[in-house]
């Protein structure tokens, strides 16, 4: 039997392997019994994320950024695609690095897939429907993305990036899927990219003030990373290609307030709470509609946000012991 019939699993490639969400990916599919190959610029993935993978026979990483074109000398089956800054204050440090990223990142990665006839996945965003005036939003709603704005590079980004993965399939070059990632929680989020559930968890525990942007009565809905990481799976995995997006995320809708409210109650000795000005263009309510992801991939997520939360804060805890890791959460300044 040669080495190709003896393999159970896939090869896989996941570009922002070692990001957040995508060292998740590696793991679950290695524990699937899959060859990964994990290919990160570490512009903002960590490498202490992976660490622990770095020795398995069936892992490989490599440096890259996907704004070169990658040349893979095996085969491959799969290509997820989640190499993007994710968090705002991230993605709108270098911008234009952002938009290409997406745009011609996105495009290398999809060339790569037709050369070697493999299924792609792209990660997508909620982002994609800017400020949304219809609620909650389910994948046909064209979204309302201002194009000039700070929030653009990464918006405008991801939905070129949906129009090329589209303009492939129909193309018949590549089966390519698209997911539109909704707010993401969970152990080995960064302590200062300076979103919102990692910023709490870190004031908390430091007891520092916890900074409220605007009112706080603006919305969103946070789905734990293990929830995220099966619907992927679920969405590359689904025949016949769905050949439209697909919402993943967690329905339960919370204000700012109520989220710091949660990790305030959840962490004894936690601070109280700051007005920061809110940031230009924040959407004020995001909730996704999962009825496309319910039918067509039977998935839905299971981990409640006080259930997530204390898993998140848990790791937060330990991770604050060890050296090296950065503590401070970012926050925007005072008004
Ligand atoms: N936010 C906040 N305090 C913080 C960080 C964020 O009030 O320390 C708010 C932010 O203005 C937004 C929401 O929390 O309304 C979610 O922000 P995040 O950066 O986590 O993600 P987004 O969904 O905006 O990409």
């Amino acid at each position: 039997m040669d080495a190709i019939n003896k393999r159970v699993g896939k090869r896989i490639l996941v570009a922002g392997g070692a990001g957040f969400i995508g060292s998740h990916l590696c793991d679950a599919l290695l524990a699937d019994g899959n060859r990964v190959i994990c290919v990160d610029s570490f512009l903002t993935g960590a490498r202490s994320n992976i660490a622990p993978l770095e020795n398995h026979p069936d892992f490989q990483l490599i440096q890259h950024d996907i704004c070169a074109q990658l040349k893979i000398n095996e085969p491959l089956d799969e290509i997820y695609n989640l190499a993007c800054a994710a968090s705002p204050p991230r993605y709108q440090a270098d911008p234009i690095h952002t938009m290409m990223t997406c745009v011609v990142g996105t495009n290398n990665l999809l060339a790569l897939a037709r050369k070697h006839g493999a299924r792609f996945l792209q990660a997508s965003t909620s982002e994609v429907y800017g400020d949304p005036e219809t609620h909650p939003q389910p994948e046909d709603y064209l979204g309302h993305v201002n194009c000039t704005g700070p929030r653009a590079c990464y918006d405008e980004g991801k939905r070129a990036a949906e129009a090329l993965c589209f303009d492939y399939l129909r193309l018949g070059q590549v089966d390519a899927r698209v997911a539109r990632i909704f707010n993401t929680y969970g152990p080995r989020m960064q302590a200062d990219d300076g979103r919102i559930v990692s910023n709490f968890i870190n004031q908390a525990l430091q007891s520092e003030p916890l900074t409220i942007y605007g009112t706080g009565r603006q919305t969103r809905s946070f789905c734990h990373v293990s929830d995220m990481v099966a619907g992927l799976i679920a969405l590359m995995g689904v025949m016949p290609n769905p050949k439209a997006p697909v919402n993943l995320g967690n329905p339960g809708e919370f204000t700012v307030s109520e989220l710091a409210a949660l990790v305030r109650k959840m962490v004894p000795g936690a601070g109280t709470l700051v007005r920061r000005p809110m940031p230009q263009d924040d959407p004020r309510r995001r909730r996704p509609d999962i009825r496309r992801a319910k039918k067509l991939l039977k998935w839905q997520p299971h981990i409640s946000l006080p259930e997530g939360l204390e898993d998140t804060i848990a790791w937060f805890r330990l991770s604050e012991d060890k050296p090296g890791r950065k503590r401070r959460a970012w926050a925007t300044e005072t008004a």
